[in-house]
């Protein structure tokens, strides 16, 4: 049995409830690639409970229109090379809520810890007292692939996968070596306009020009475009298909399973059933 007699006696002094330090939190929200019924249970109802809302670029229109209404929402999202909120003002923002007590929800693309800077500003938040949690949101290669018809991995194909920046802090600092020899499936992030330089190395590291690529373009949205292409052709189709961001780039044998899932996909009959072309 619990001895409750080490206990010291209570010395808190309780506060009167108006001068009570109220504590309010920040939810770092992964928002997934754009479809909303891609939003988490979880990521919904924090939306939904905050006080206010901080959202970027890459949180698409859909979502953006489940905010609710007459709660405050501020676009802090960077346009290329520019940052509408420097990083360290947008964190001192969030703290700043939070210690008025209210529920803050920071909303991100895909997932915080997933190339989103999570890890920086949960660190941040905490190192400043605050109450910080992450939910977890369905990152750009795991949205991309299923609605592209390319499994990440395939049994006999493709044994694992890895996710890569093409774009460094200062500069790209990959084991371009490693990445050719591990023989599976490659995500690139943010890697559109270094295209030419992700295949040239990748090649020159062993890889053969007829590896099978793809660039998913604002994937799990209305607008989504696959442009199918090989290792060597990257640039080129960059460039043919005008690729906008965000897109995300997809190397490996894999890409190939998107054409067989396309000829057997199944059509919508005349009876509203859905049939299959091989039955
Ligand atoms: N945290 C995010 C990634 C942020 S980095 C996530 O987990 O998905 C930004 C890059 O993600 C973009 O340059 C692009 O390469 C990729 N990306 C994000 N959303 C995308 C989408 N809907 N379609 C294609 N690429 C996307």
């Amino acid at each position: 049995m619990h001895n409750f007699s080490t206990h010291k006696p209570a010395t808190v002094v309780s506060l009167a409830p108006q001068t009570r330090p109220t504590q309010g939190k920040v939810w770092l929200v992964g928002a997934g690639p754009g479809d909303a019924e891609l939003l988490t249970i979880k990521a919904l109802r924090a939306i939904e409970s905050a006080d206010v809302i901080f959202f970027d670029q890459l949180v698409s229109q859909e979502i953006r229109e489940l905010f609710p209404r007459g709660v405050p929402s501020i676009y802090v999202g960077k346009v290329k090379n520019c940052h509408s909120v420097a990083q360290t003002d947008l964190n001192q923002m969030l703290v700043d809520h939070a210690q008025r007590g209210l529920t803050v929800c920071r909303v991100k693309g895909g997932d915080p810890f997933v190339f989103g800077r999570g890890g920086e500003e949960l660190l941040q938040l905490r190192q400043a007292g605050c109450d910080a949690e992450v939910i977890p949101g369905i990152t750009a290669a795991s949205g991309c692939s299923t609605s592209a018809d390319i499994p990440l991995t395939h049994r006999g194909v493709s044994q694992g996968c890895t996710l890569v920046t093409g774009h460094g802090e200062r500069e790209l600092n990959l084991s371009w070596s490693a990445l050719a020899q591990l023989n599976h499936t490659l995500v690139f992030y943010m890697g559109v306009s270094r295209a030419e330089l992700i295949s040239e190395q990748l090649i020159r590291a062993g890889m053969a020009i007829t590896t099978p690529a793809a660039i998913i373009e604002n994937g799990c949205r209305d607008n989504q475009r696959v442009i199918s292409t090989e290792l060597s052709s990257l640039q080129q189709a960059v460039e043919e298909h005008k690729v906008q961001s965000p897109a995300l780039i997809m190397v490996g044998e894999v890409v190939n399973l998107a054409q067989q899932l396309k000829a057997i996909e199944p059509q919508l009959s005349a009876t509203g059933q859905y049939q299959s072309l091989s039955a």
